[in-house]
């Protein structure tokens, strides 16, 4: 039997016709949890949807493996169902279409059964202690940042991965969502042997959801790894300080005028959004991108 990781090796990929992953290592292994934290515009949901597969993202170089399956051969439904999972930073609509029906439509993809779908579901959702009618109602449609974050965990219940990526699965959650996803997804490493890559910017998600590693992504590699302890560190200290010790400089994005704006470490502006994405409005436009 292959050997039971998820392994991320030397990976470079272009969006938009910019590197913006120049050689990313990790390795998950089933049951650990490995936290990724950087700057805005380091690539954290680059990596993420290079591991899904998400169409306009080119891989240009190195590996990622899954127990021994080579997943960037594989269609996204096909990397669903060899057990990776993304739960996305803007999980996406789906008017007309039940966060259960899509469930159901992956269990079926994957060869599962689909009995008792919908009580997995309302089961998952009094786990995390929300409403059972968001699993009839239309995906994600007219629903808060938060609401949407716990469809994805409920998504992720029912279906059962071996390997998940959260991408900022806590920005949008009140502190008592935030508690009950963190329980939920420490419950799934130790009870199903999940493995995780979770994304954050913040050191509080990963209280109850406890890191065996934290790697820090910046300039589109792993810059820096450590135990939990760093994170606390770069939640104190800002991304800044820790980077410049293993001598990268983060500078600021084009097109990013005023640094408070910057959400590089924690800026001193008490009025800035936390969740402030300054790329959030030209993701859509390829030719406005640019590495940080
Ligand atoms: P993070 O999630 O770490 O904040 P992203 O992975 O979203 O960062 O973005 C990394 C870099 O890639 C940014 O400079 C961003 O502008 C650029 N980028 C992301 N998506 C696109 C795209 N579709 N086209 C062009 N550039 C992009
Ligand atoms: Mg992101």
């Amino acid at each position: 039997m292959a050997e039971r990781v998820l392994r991320i090796k030397d990976l470079t990929a272009r969006v938009g016709g910019t590197e913006i992953l120049h050689g990313v290592d990790l390795e998950v292994r089933p049951g650990e949890v490995h936290a990724v934290m950087g700057p805005n515009g380091s690539g954290k949901s680059t990596l993420s949807h290079v591991l899904m597969g998400r169409p306009g993202y080119e891989v240009t170089g190195g590996s990622v493996t899954l127990d021994g399956i080579d997943v960037l051969a594989l269609p996204t439904w096909e990397r669903a169902r060899a057990g990776l999972f993304l739960a996305l930073q803007h999980p996406t609509e789906v008017p007309g279409v039940s966060l259960e029906s899509v469930v159901a439509e992956a269990a079926r993809a994957g060869g599962r059964s689909t009995e008792g779908i919908h009580e997995i579901l309302v089961a998952e959702a009094a786990r995390i202690g929300f409403d059972e009618r968001f699993v009839s109602r239309p995906l994600n449609v007219d629903l808060s940042g938060g609401e949407k974050k716990r469809n994805e965990m409920l998504m992720l219940g029912a279906l059962g991965p071996r390997y998940a990526v959260l991408d900022e699965i806590d920005s949008g959650l009140d502190v008592d969502a935030l508690a009950a996803v963190s329980r939920r997804l420490q419950e799934a490493t130790e009870e199903d042997d999940l493995g995780v890559l979770a994304i954050t910017h913040f050191s509080r998600l990963l209280e109850v959801l406890e890191p065996d590693r934290v790697h820090v992504l910046a300039a589109g590699r792993i810059q820096a790894v450590g135990g939990p302890e760093l994170a606390e560190r770069l939640e104190a200290e800002g991304y800044t300080g820790v980077l410049a010790e293993v001598g990268v400089s983060v500078g600021l994005p084009t097109g990013v005028t005023h640094p408070e704006d910057h959400h590089a470490g924690f800026g001193e502006d008490p009025f800035a959004d936390p969740f402030a994405d300054p790329f959030a409005d030209t993701s859509a436009d390829p030719s406005s991108g640019s590495p940080a």
